[in-house]
Protein backbone atom coordinates (compact mmCIF):
# COMPACT_ATOMS: atom_id res chain seq x y z
CA UNK A 1 0.00 0.00 0.00
CA UNK A 2 1.64 3.71 -0.78
CA UNK A 3 1.40 5.84 1.89
CA UNK A 4 -1.66 8.19 0.03
CA UNK A 5 -3.81 4.93 0.58
CA UNK A 6 -3.49 3.64 -2.89
CA UNK A 7 -1.84 0.44 -4.10
CA UNK A 8 0.49 1.02 -7.16
CA UNK A 9 -1.03 -0.52 -9.92
CA UNK A 10 1.31 -2.06 -13.14
CA UNK A 11 -0.77 -2.61 -15.83
CA UNK A 12 0.88 -4.71 -18.94
CA UNK A 13 -0.94 -3.77 -22.68
CA UNK A 14 -0.27 -6.29 -24.36
CA UNK A 15 -1.64 -4.62 -27.53
CA UNK A 16 -1.74 -6.86 -30.31
CA UNK A 17 0.89 -8.84 -29.23
CA UNK A 18 0.28 -12.96 -28.12
CA UNK A 19 -2.09 -15.52 -28.98
CA UNK A 20 -4.04 -17.45 -26.67
CA UNK A 21 -1.37 -20.37 -26.70
CA UNK A 22 1.90 -17.98 -25.77
CA UNK A 23 -0.46 -15.87 -23.31
CA UNK A 24 -0.58 -18.99 -21.05
CA UNK A 25 3.35 -19.13 -21.55
CA UNK A 26 3.94 -15.64 -20.27
CA UNK A 27 1.27 -15.64 -17.16
CA UNK A 28 2.81 -18.80 -15.91
CA UNK A 29 6.48 -17.32 -16.42
CA UNK A 30 5.30 -14.36 -15.26
CA UNK A 31 3.80 -15.86 -11.83
CA UNK A 32 6.60 -17.80 -11.43
CA UNK A 33 8.95 -14.78 -11.73
CA UNK A 34 7.23 -12.88 -9.34
CA UNK A 35 6.62 -16.55 -6.92
CA UNK A 36 8.41 -14.65 -3.83
CA UNK A 37 6.77 -13.96 -0.15
CA UNK A 38 6.30 -10.39 -1.33
CA UNK A 39 4.85 -11.10 -4.37
CA UNK A 40 1.69 -12.92 -2.35
CA UNK A 41 1.15 -9.30 -0.13
CA UNK A 42 -0.90 -6.30 -1.52
CA UNK A 43 1.65 -3.86 -2.00
CA UNK A 44 1.02 -3.33 -5.50
CA UNK A 45 -1.58 -5.14 -7.89
CA UNK A 46 -0.20 -6.57 -11.47
CA UNK A 47 -2.73 -6.80 -14.16
CA UNK A 48 -2.61 -7.76 -17.62
CA UNK A 49 -4.84 -6.44 -21.45
CA UNK A 50 -4.04 -9.30 -23.26
CA UNK A 51 -6.00 -9.46 -26.78
CA UNK A 52 -10.04 -10.34 -26.95
CA UNK A 53 -9.23 -13.65 -27.99
CA UNK A 54 -6.74 -14.50 -25.30
CA UNK A 55 -8.92 -13.28 -22.24
CA UNK A 56 -11.05 -16.56 -21.75
CA UNK A 57 -7.72 -18.33 -21.51
CA UNK A 58 -6.54 -16.20 -19.11
CA UNK A 59 -9.13 -15.91 -16.87
CA UNK A 60 -9.15 -20.02 -16.68
CA UNK A 61 -5.93 -20.23 -16.17
CA UNK A 62 -5.63 -17.30 -13.26
CA UNK A 63 -8.55 -18.82 -12.07
CA UNK A 64 -7.61 -22.21 -11.24
CA UNK A 65 -3.89 -21.34 -10.48
CA UNK A 66 -4.86 -18.85 -8.13
CA UNK A 67 -2.94 -16.35 -9.96
CA UNK A 68 -2.71 -12.95 -8.15
CA UNK A 69 -3.30 -10.60 -10.90
CA UNK A 70 -6.04 -8.97 -12.47
CA UNK A 71 -6.88 -8.77 -16.03
CA UNK A 72 -8.85 -6.93 -18.51
CA UNK A 73 -9.56 -5.82 -22.52
CA UNK A 74 -7.99 -2.89 -24.35
CA UNK A 75 -11.33 -1.65 -25.69
CA UNK A 76 -15.36 -1.89 -25.72
CA UNK A 77 -18.41 -1.45 -27.61
CA UNK A 78 -20.19 1.59 -26.41
CA UNK A 79 -23.61 -0.67 -27.36
CA UNK A 80 -24.13 -3.83 -24.70
CA UNK A 81 -25.23 -6.04 -27.93
CA UNK A 82 -26.71 -5.80 -31.29
CA UNK A 83 -26.35 -5.61 -34.84
CA UNK A 84 -22.75 -4.46 -34.36
CA UNK A 85 -20.39 -6.91 -36.60
CA UNK A 86 -16.75 -7.26 -35.04
CA UNK A 87 -17.53 -5.46 -32.18
CA UNK A 88 -16.99 -6.76 -28.20
CA UNK A 89 -19.63 -5.80 -25.60
CA UNK A 90 -18.74 -4.62 -21.42
CA UNK A 91 -21.24 -7.68 -21.39
CA UNK A 92 -18.91 -10.44 -22.48
CA UNK A 93 -15.94 -8.71 -20.62
CA UNK A 94 -17.59 -8.95 -17.42
CA UNK A 95 -19.00 -12.32 -17.54
CA UNK A 96 -15.39 -13.39 -18.97
CA UNK A 97 -14.20 -11.49 -14.96
CA UNK A 98 -12.49 -8.80 -16.72
CA UNK A 99 -12.23 -6.54 -13.98
CA UNK A 100 -10.61 -3.91 -16.25
CA UNK A 101 -10.78 -2.12 -19.65
CA UNK A 102 -8.43 0.27 -21.25
CA UNK A 103 -10.23 2.96 -22.93
CA UNK A 104 -9.24 6.10 -25.21
CA UNK A 105 -5.99 4.41 -25.70
CA UNK A 106 -3.89 7.05 -28.20
CA UNK A 107 -3.52 3.94 -31.26
CA UNK A 108 -7.57 4.02 -30.88
CA UNK A 109 -7.90 7.74 -31.00
CA UNK A 110 -5.23 7.82 -33.64
CA UNK A 111 -6.13 4.15 -36.13
CA UNK A 112 -9.55 4.28 -34.96
CA UNK A 113 -10.54 7.81 -34.93
CA UNK A 114 -12.12 7.81 -31.31
CA UNK A 115 -13.30 11.23 -30.52
CA UNK A 116 -13.38 12.14 -26.84
CA UNK A 117 -16.83 11.99 -26.62
CA UNK A 118 -16.68 8.24 -27.86
CA UNK A 119 -14.02 7.72 -25.22
CA UNK A 120 -16.73 9.18 -22.90
CA UNK A 121 -19.78 6.56 -23.58
CA UNK A 122 -17.07 3.74 -23.66
CA UNK A 123 -16.30 5.12 -20.21
CA UNK A 124 -20.37 4.83 -19.59
CA UNK A 125 -20.62 1.22 -21.54
CA UNK A 126 -17.87 0.11 -18.89
CA UNK A 127 -19.26 1.30 -15.28
CA UNK A 128 -22.68 -0.35 -16.67
CA UNK A 129 -21.12 -3.47 -16.56
CA UNK A 130 -19.31 -3.40 -13.40
CA UNK A 131 -15.52 -2.62 -15.37
CA UNK A 132 -13.06 -0.18 -14.22
CA UNK A 133 -11.92 1.66 -17.50
CA UNK A 134 -8.29 2.79 -17.44
CA UNK A 135 -9.38 6.02 -19.13
CA UNK A 136 -6.25 6.62 -21.59
CA UNK A 137 -5.33 10.68 -22.10
CA UNK A 138 -2.02 12.58 -23.20
CA UNK A 139 -0.60 14.98 -25.89
CA UNK A 140 1.01 14.62 -28.75
CA UNK A 141 4.39 16.91 -29.23
CA UNK A 142 2.67 19.10 -31.35
CA UNK A 143 -0.04 19.87 -29.11
CA UNK A 144 2.36 20.44 -26.23
CA UNK A 145 4.22 22.87 -28.40
CA UNK A 146 0.89 24.46 -28.90
CA UNK A 147 -1.21 24.52 -25.73
CA UNK A 148 1.42 23.48 -23.37
CA UNK A 149 1.90 19.99 -21.21
CA UNK A 150 -1.39 20.09 -19.45
CA UNK A 151 -4.42 21.24 -21.12
CA UNK A 152 -4.99 18.23 -23.69
CA UNK A 153 -5.08 15.76 -20.91
CA UNK A 154 -7.12 17.84 -18.66
CA UNK A 155 -9.81 18.42 -21.64
CA UNK A 156 -9.70 14.67 -22.70
CA UNK A 157 -10.33 13.45 -19.13
CA UNK A 158 -13.20 16.11 -18.74
CA UNK A 159 -14.78 14.71 -21.27
CA UNK A 160 -14.32 11.49 -20.67
CA UNK A 161 -16.12 11.72 -17.18
CA UNK A 162 -19.09 13.97 -17.96
CA UNK A 163 -22.13 12.45 -16.41
CA UNK A 164 -19.99 9.17 -14.58
CA UNK A 165 -21.24 9.45 -11.14
CA UNK A 166 -19.33 10.83 -8.48
CA UNK A 167 -18.77 7.86 -6.84
CA UNK A 168 -17.21 5.93 -9.88
CA UNK A 169 -14.48 3.40 -9.78
CA UNK A 170 -12.01 4.26 -12.41
CA UNK A 171 -8.20 4.66 -13.30
CA UNK A 172 -6.77 7.05 -14.88
CA UNK A 173 -3.24 6.70 -17.43
CA UNK A 174 -1.19 9.81 -18.85
CA UNK A 175 0.55 8.91 -21.70
CA UNK A 176 2.14 11.54 -23.87
CA UNK A 177 2.05 10.01 -26.89
CA UNK A 178 5.60 11.23 -28.25
CA UNK A 179 6.78 8.69 -25.64
CA UNK A 180 4.65 6.14 -26.45
CA UNK A 181 6.76 3.11 -28.36
CA UNK A 182 9.11 5.81 -28.74
CA UNK A 183 11.88 5.34 -26.26
CA UNK A 184 11.21 9.09 -25.62
CA UNK A 185 10.74 8.55 -22.26
CA UNK A 186 8.89 11.88 -20.35
CA UNK A 187 10.99 13.07 -17.26
CA UNK A 188 9.15 12.55 -13.68
CA UNK A 189 8.94 16.10 -13.55
CA UNK A 190 6.43 15.95 -16.97
CA UNK A 191 4.51 13.27 -15.40
CA UNK A 192 4.21 14.42 -12.40
CA UNK A 193 2.60 18.10 -13.85
CA UNK A 194 0.36 16.49 -15.92
CA UNK A 195 -1.20 13.74 -13.60
CA UNK A 196 -1.36 16.98 -10.68
CA UNK A 197 -3.62 18.18 -13.30
CA UNK A 198 -5.50 15.37 -13.71
CA UNK A 199 -5.88 15.10 -10.20
CA UNK A 200 -7.60 18.58 -9.71
CA UNK A 201 -9.62 17.29 -12.24
CA UNK A 202 -10.81 14.15 -10.68
CA UNK A 203 -11.08 16.35 -7.41
CA UNK A 204 -13.67 18.34 -9.60
CA UNK A 205 -15.44 15.86 -11.02
CA UNK A 206 -16.05 12.97 -8.39
CA UNK A 207 -16.56 12.50 -4.83
CA UNK A 208 -13.90 13.24 -2.05
CA UNK A 209 -13.73 9.37 -1.65
CA UNK A 210 -13.43 8.43 -5.36
CA UNK A 211 -11.00 11.21 -6.18
CA UNK A 212 -8.62 10.23 -3.03
CA UNK A 213 -8.65 6.76 -4.25
CA UNK A 214 -8.11 7.14 -7.81
CA UNK A 215 -5.18 5.97 -9.43
CA UNK A 216 -3.20 7.90 -12.04
CA UNK A 217 -0.59 6.00 -14.01
CA UNK A 218 2.11 7.31 -16.20
CA UNK A 219 2.67 5.41 -19.44
CA UNK A 220 5.39 5.88 -22.51
CA UNK A 221 8.66 4.14 -23.08
CA UNK A 222 8.38 2.59 -19.35
CA UNK A 223 11.11 -0.03 -17.91
CA UNK A 224 12.75 -1.49 -15.25
CA UNK A 225 15.68 1.34 -15.23
CA UNK A 226 12.97 4.43 -15.00
CA UNK A 227 9.89 2.71 -13.30
CA UNK A 228 11.21 3.29 -9.86
CA UNK A 229 11.76 7.72 -10.53
CA UNK A 230 7.87 7.93 -11.97
CA UNK A 231 6.96 5.64 -8.76
CA UNK A 232 8.34 8.64 -6.22
CA UNK A 233 6.38 11.36 -8.07
CA UNK A 234 3.21 12.11 -5.36
CA UNK A 235 0.90 11.82 -8.27
CA UNK A 236 2.09 8.79 -10.08
CA UNK A 237 0.41 5.82 -8.84
CA UNK A 238 1.62 2.89 -11.01
CA UNK A 239 2.53 2.24 -14.71
CA UNK A 240 0.81 1.35 -18.05
CA UNK A 241 3.06 -0.56 -19.83
CA UNK A 242 3.04 -1.57 -23.30
CA UNK A 243 6.62 -2.85 -25.09
CA UNK A 244 8.16 -3.79 -22.18
CA UNK A 245 5.21 -5.75 -20.98
CA UNK A 246 5.56 -8.54 -23.14
CA UNK A 247 9.03 -9.61 -21.52
CA UNK A 248 8.51 -11.49 -18.89
CA UNK A 249 12.02 -11.07 -17.44
CA UNK A 250 11.76 -7.28 -18.05
CA UNK A 251 7.99 -7.05 -17.02
CA UNK A 252 8.97 -8.66 -13.49
CA UNK A 253 11.68 -6.45 -12.87
CA UNK A 254 9.49 -3.29 -13.30
CA UNK A 255 6.76 -5.16 -11.14
CA UNK A 256 9.55 -5.96 -7.99
CA UNK A 257 11.85 -2.57 -8.73
CA UNK A 258 8.93 -0.58 -7.53
CA UNK A 259 7.76 -3.01 -4.61
CA UNK A 260 11.43 -2.45 -3.74
CA UNK A 261 11.51 1.35 -3.23
CA UNK A 262 8.29 1.29 -1.17
CA UNK A 263 6.01 3.37 -2.63
C1 LIG B 1 1.22 1.90 -24.25
O1 LIG B 1 1.00 1.59 -25.41
O2 LIG B 1 0.29 2.00 -23.45
C2 LIG B 1 2.61 2.15 -23.87
C3 LIG B 1 2.82 2.84 -22.80
O3 LIG B 1 3.59 1.63 -24.69
P1 LIG B 1 5.17 1.63 -24.42
O4 LIG B 1 5.39 1.25 -22.98
O5 LIG B 1 5.72 0.63 -25.37
O6 LIG B 1 5.66 3.02 -24.69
Amino acid sequence: MAVNGRTPLIAGNWKMNLDHLQAVAFVQKLHWALKDAKHEDDSVEVAVFPPFTDLRTVQTLIDADKIPFAFGAQDLSTHDSGAYTGEISGAFLSKLQCGYVIIGHSERRQYHHETDEVVAAKVQAALRHGLVPVICVGETLEQREESGPTAVSVAQLEVALEGVPASADIVVAYEPVWAIGTGQVASPEQAQEVCAALRAVLADKLDADAAARTRILYGGSVKSSNVASFMREPDVDGALVGGASLVVDEFAAIIRYQKHVGV
